[in-house]
């Protein structure tokens, strides 16, 4: 179905980008994105979707708002600290966007729930902090040929890459097992930080989406807010992965 006079004329900013056109719009509206927390990070990565005109959005997000959340969970209500954060996240993103479909789970990805979760969508967002619901969503992408725009970040620092079966190597080769020093809520946040990687991770979904650009595939991405630096990396595949690997 050709865009509607309605949808030229919201998106004409973007559509009007070289490249980009028509072709890429329609594309995104036919395309379907899970974005598994709503936090820091997933936050703004399911609110940039929603705004470039992605057709579906499914997010996930377990448990209630606490005040230290608040300085950096855009999608949420200050005064909405005690209530579950996944209806919240729902409510704002439905405000912005009323043509967007939304699924929300008030759950958090795990291995009882990521394969119908990926099963539901093109493309997945791991905004996760949790390195194991990382490793499972990484694993079902994987299995079940779905791209996977990997983020995290821990302080100042942040990192980003494009996972895309069979091309790219996986989130296992880069991180063989749930590191010993990971401690969910054991780093500082300053929430322009993962404000900055949320929309650099939809900006790489919409790339992946629509072919448009040349996404961070196989690379990995690298800043430090502290001092601004950004750095590219070539990632390689570890022939022993129990994902991707080739034995
Ligand atoms: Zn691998």
């Amino acid at each position: 179905m050709p865009l509607t006079d309605w949808e030229l004329e919201k998106y004409k900013r973007q559509i009007m980008i070289p490249g980009f056109g028509v072709e890429a719009q329609e594309k995104l509206r036919a395309s379907s994105a899970l974005v598994t927390r709503l936090g820091g990070l997933g936050g703004p990565t399911a609110l940039w979707l929603a705004a470039a005109g992605i057709g579906k959005l499914v997010i996930a997000h377990g448990g209630k708002l606490t005040p230290s959340n608040l300085n950096r969970q855009i999608l949420m209500r200050g005064d909405g600290v005690g209530q579950p954060r996944a209806p919240q996240a729902e409510e704002t993103l439905r405000r912005f966007n009323p043509e967007l479909e939304i699924i929300a789970y008030a759950a958090d990805a795990s291995e009882e729930n990521a394969a119908e979760w990926v099963s539901q969508v093109d493309i997945v967002c791991d905004t996760t902090p949790d390195f194991r619901e990382r490793l499972v969503l990484n694993r079902e992408c994987w299995r079940q040929g779905k791209p996977l725009i990997d983020s995290g970040m821990n302080g100042m620092e942040a990192q980003l890459t494009a996972i895309v079966p069979p091309d790219t190597p996986c989130l296992q080769c880069l991180v063989p097992e749930v590191p010993e020093w990971w401690d969910p809520l054991g780093f500082g946040v300053l929430g322009a930080v993962p404000g900055a990687l949320g929309a650099l991770t939809a900006l790489e979904a919409i790339k992946v989406l629509t072919g448009y650009g040349e996404p961070l595939t196989g690379k990995l991405l690298i800043f430090d807010a502290e001092d601004m630096s950004f750095s590219k990396y070539t990632l390689h595949r570890r022939p022993d992965c129990p994902v991707c690997g080739t034995g």
